[in-house]
Parts: structure tokens; sequence; C-alpha cells
């Protein structure tokens, strides 16, 4: 027996059109008032979106990494307008900033991702002060509606499809040795794999391609639901040092990494090779990576996304600060060493 534990979060979760469908869902909240929460660059898209709701206000000022300053403000507007609801529309960075709101009011989440972050369906939030990164899990900041339509991310730049689907791969990939991973996650995760590596090459050739287009929103869906269950592991924890340290693009970061931390824990973790490889249309999970980014011309060195080889001894010093007692193979000093200076030159491990 694999003894294991399978903590479900409830959300109603819709696919389908969101125009003319929002306001009926946050209606079945009991809401009349919802605070919007966005960016300038997805602001028209909430407002068309919310149509005939009698939005409380609009906080378009969300920033990356979820600064406290920003929450404070967004707060204030949401208990000075009387807001009954908060109404995401971004990618993860609004998720995120709809959540630390969450955390502080209780006010309930109705969630439209136009990316493939994932974060509106795990119970993880975070938000920054300074330098300084604070993350948790509470069922507050779970989003309790989550409508997602494939069309709203048809306007994704090309670089950032490619990479903010990966981020999702990274999700499913990380989620069989993860802390929480249980067959249940295995299951959803492999699947999530399958989509992703499906559909992104038919989207990055044809960037309005439907299928491809609600394949990945689907994929994302899957990736966010093991990754909330599973938790995250050395994969995540190296690239939270490399953004934090040394500014790394987030989702490019997921992208170069993924094949050397997943061929790390590989010998460790058989069902990389016969779940994840399969699913990726490969015999090895390295190779269906790799081949899998250079098809979408992802970068595949974090040379190519800014780090310098001066920077590797205080990558694999501050790498080395997080806890991986949970790791499926013991990683010490030698070993975030050897997948670093790999990572950093593209290089096999
Ligand atoms: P993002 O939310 O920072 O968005 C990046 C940019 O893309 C923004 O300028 C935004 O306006 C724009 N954008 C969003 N959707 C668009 C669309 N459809 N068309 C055109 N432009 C669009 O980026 P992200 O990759 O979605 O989110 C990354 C953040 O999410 C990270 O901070 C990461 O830590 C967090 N995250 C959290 C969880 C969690 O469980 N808490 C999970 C995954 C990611």
């Amino acid at each position: 027996m694999r003894p294991f534990t399978y903590e479900t979060f409830a959300a109603r979760v819709v696919f389908g059109r969101a125009e003319g469908a929002l306001a009926a869902e946050v209606g079945r909240l009991g809401a009349r008032h919802p605070l919007i929460v966005t960016t300038p660059r997805t602001a028209p898209l909430a407002t068309t979106l919310a149509g005939p709701l009698s939005v409380a206000g609009v906080f378009d000022g969300v920033r990356p990494h979820v600064p406290v300053e920003t929450v404070d403000q967004a707060v204030e507007l949401a208990t000075r307008t009387g807001a009954d609801a908060v109404l995401s529309v971004g990618g993860g960075s609004t998720t995120g900033t709809a959540k630390a709101i969450a955390l502080r009011t209780s006010l309930p989440i109705v969630a439209v991702p136009t990316t493939y972050a994932g974060s509106e369906v795990t119970p993880v939030w975070g938000t920054t002060e300074g330098a300084r990164k604070t993350t948790g899990r509470s069922p507050l900041v779970m989003p309790k509606v989550v409508l997602y339509d494939p069309d709203l991310t048809t306007t994704l730049p090309a670089a950032m499809t490619a990479a903010s689907a990966m981020n999702a791969m990274a999700h499913c990939v990380e989620a069989f040795y993860a802390p929480g991973a249980n067959p249940v996650t295995d299951l959803v995760a492999a699947e999530g794999v399958r989509v992703i590596a499906d559909a992104l090459p038919a989207v990055m050739s044809r960037p309005a391609d439907a299928a491809g287009r609600a394949g990945l929103l689907y994929g994302a869906y899957l990736a966010g639901s093991a990754f909330g269950v599973a938790g995250s592991g050395l994969h995540h924890k190296i690239c939270h040092v490399l953004g934090g340290a040394f500014g790394l693009p987030h989702a490019e970061t997921h992208t170069v990494l993924l094949p050397y931390v997943a061929t790390f824990n590989a010998p460790a973790v058989p069902a990389l090779r016969t779940r994840v490889a399969p699913a990726l249309g490969a015999d090895d999970v390295a190779h269906g990576l790799t081949g899998l980014a250079a098809r979408i011309g992802a970068p595949v060195s974090l040379a190519q996304i800014g780090l310098a080889e001066d920077d590797v001894d205080t990558a694999v010093r501050l790498v080395l600060e997080k806890d991986f007692g949970d790791n499926p193979r013991p990683v010490g000093e030698p070993e975030v060493r050897g997948i670093l200076t790999a990572a950093l030159r593209g290089e096999s491990l």
C-alpha cells in the first residue's frame, strides 16, 4: 500500500465563454459589488467581462511578486467601496494580489485566469515586503469560482505563452515527487503533461489555434490542481532563489531548469520514466522536456536569461539555505553545483 493524504479544496471550476457567464457566477455567490483586480493591460478586458455587474471599483495596481503596499491599497479600496467579492482577471500576479486581499478581508474570489500560471486553484499565497518574500497556505485564498475561457489567452505574446505553459509543465513534473504527491496527483499531473506537450507546439505555430489554447488552459488547470495538493519541491525552491537573488524571469527559469532537476531526481522517482516520459512522447524525461523546449524556441541555458558564471557560488550558497529533507534524493553542495553549472551552460547533467 502507498499511504497518502489527499486534501481537496472546494471550488467551482467552469470552462467556457466568460462574457455573459461571469455576472451569473458572481451572483451565485450572493455577491453584488465585486472589486475588480487586474493590471492596466487586462483592465479593458476585465471591465468588459464585468459588464452588467455593479462593480465596487477597479484596482489595476497589480505588481509582480505582490508587494505589501499594493495589497494595502487594494484592501483600502475594497473596504471603502463596500466590495463584497474580489473579481480577479489576469495572470498569476493578479490572482496573487486577489489572494492577498482575501487573506486579510475574507472576501470570496472569482478568478478569470488569462495565463497558464495555475495559481487560481492553489491555496498558496505570497507577498513581498522589500526583498523579503512571505508565503503561506490558507483555504481563505482559494477562489470560490474559477472561470476558464481559452479565448482570453490568445492575446498572450508567443514568448509568454511558451514560458507560462512550461511553468505549468513544471508544476506537473514536480507534482510527482513534491511532499504531498499521491496517486491522485500523479493521475492529474500525467494528464497535464500530456495535454500541454500536445497543445504547446500547435499554439506556438498558430497563436490563435482554438483547440490548442483550450488544451493549454485545461493543462494549466490540471497543473495547478496537482501542484496545489502536492506542493513544491527541489525545482521550485531553486527557481525561487534564482528569481529572488538574480532577478531571473520566473517562467523562463522554470523552462531551463526543469529538465535538469527531473534528470537529477529520475533515478529515485520511477514515475518520471514510466509516466512523465511517455506523456511527453519520449523514452526519457530530460529528452522529452528539452525536445519540447527546442521545438518551441524556449531558452535552454540560464546564461541566456541572465545568470553569469560568477553568480554560481552565491546561487549554490543561497540554494543550500533551503531545506531539501523531503527530496527523494539527498541534495548537498556537489549536487546543487552540478545542476546549476550544467543549467547555466545548457550542457547535459
Ligand atoms: P503575470 O501575472 O505577472 O503577468 C505578466 C504580464 O502579462 C502582465 O503584464 C499582464 O498584464 C500580462 N498578461 C496577462 N494575461 C495576458 C493576456 N492574456 N494577454 C496579454 N498579456 C497578458 O505572470 P504569470 O506568469 O501569469 O504569473 C507569475 C506569478 O504567479 C509569479 O509571481 C508566481 O510566483 C505566481 N504563481 C503563484 C502560484 C501560486 O500557487 N500561488 C502558482 C503559479 C504562479
